[in-house]
């Protein structure tokens, strides 16, 4: 398996509520994605950024006050759609698999593009918002409009596959045909997921562990150090991210050459591509 980092479009956010102790400043979140390409599977792409499908379905109360709290910058060149096909030369039919790792507009933009793709997230995380109302769905940060109406039958579910238990990470998924483990990460958003694989080229070699909104800055997980408690008001569980942030530290000294990608660590993602 070989994988590339990118990222479509970005937002602002305060640097402060990134870790405690961080200084009060703008900073900039990519809304970042990953394309794997497995030896037998195919093209796997975790998560799809911002779109203009995004924009669409933020046009009209009460979601346009996604835009209003937070200002999305996205150009429609840089589409996980087209930077696929002019960056990589991937097809989108050629995408199989799209594993969601959480149910954010930032994580889901590109995915109504992808038609024919199968898609594997948690059935907590997808249980969740689907038992929700559009308007709920909002006050929880979710953009329903983005999911396609039979996504219940296209996707598999990391609860159905073998379980394997990790001595730090805890519970894993296995998904055996691809190879990948997938680890639940909650406190962020309900049924959040992130995925360990092996690569073997691209951008990156070796373990990576794509940890999603686990934190939003790989400071958190090096110095063990949360976001304040004042975000908790933004997130699903305050305990459970302090939770998972901990483990992370756990993991990360007892295993540093595993690469952990946190989706909006600047620090991190900088050194695979331009970030503005
Ligand atoms: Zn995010």
């Amino acid at each position: 398996m070989t994988i590339h980092l990118d990222f479509s479009g970005y937002c602002t956010a305060n640097q402060r509520h990134t870790y405690k102790g961080a200084t009060s400043k703008k900073t900039v979140f990519p809304a970042f994605w990953a394309v794997m390409q497995h030896p037998t599977l195919g093209y796997i792409l975790f998560d799809a950024g911002y779109s203009t499908h995004f924009f669409d379905a933020t046009k009209s109360f009460p979601n346009i006050l996604y835009r209003w709290l937070m200002p999305v910058f996205f150009d429609d060149k840089n589409s996980v759609k087209k930077k696929l096909k002019n960056t990589y030369n991937i097809d989108i039919q050629d995408i199989k698999y799209i594993i969601i790792s959480h149910f954010h507009g930032d994580h889901l933009g590109g995915l109504p593009d992808f038609q024919h793709a199968t898609y594997i997230c948690s059935r907590r995380a997808y249980e969740h918002i689907h038992n929700f109302s559009n308007f709920w769905a909002f006050r929880k940060a979710y953009l329903k409009k983005l999911l396609p109406q039979n996504m219940a039958q296209r996707t598999l579910y990391i609860e159905d596959m073998p379980t394997t238990t990790h001595e730090i990470l805890g519970k894993m998924h296995h998904w055996q045909a691809a190879d990948l483990q997938f680890l639940p990460l909650g406190g962020h958003c309900k049924g959040q997921i992130g995925v360990l694989l092996d690569s073997k080229g691209g951008d990156e070699t070796g373990k990576i562990l794509l940890a999603a909104d686990a934190a939003w800055d790989f400071f958190s997980i090096k110095n063990n150090a949360p976001p304040p408690s004042i975000i908790r008001f933004f997130i699903d569980n305050y305990k459970e991210l302090v939770q998972n942030i901990q483990k992370l530290y756990h993991y990360h000294k007892a295993y540093p050459d595993t690469k952990i990608i946190v989706s909006h660590c600047k620090t991190t993602l900088e050194k695979y591509f331009k970030i503005p």
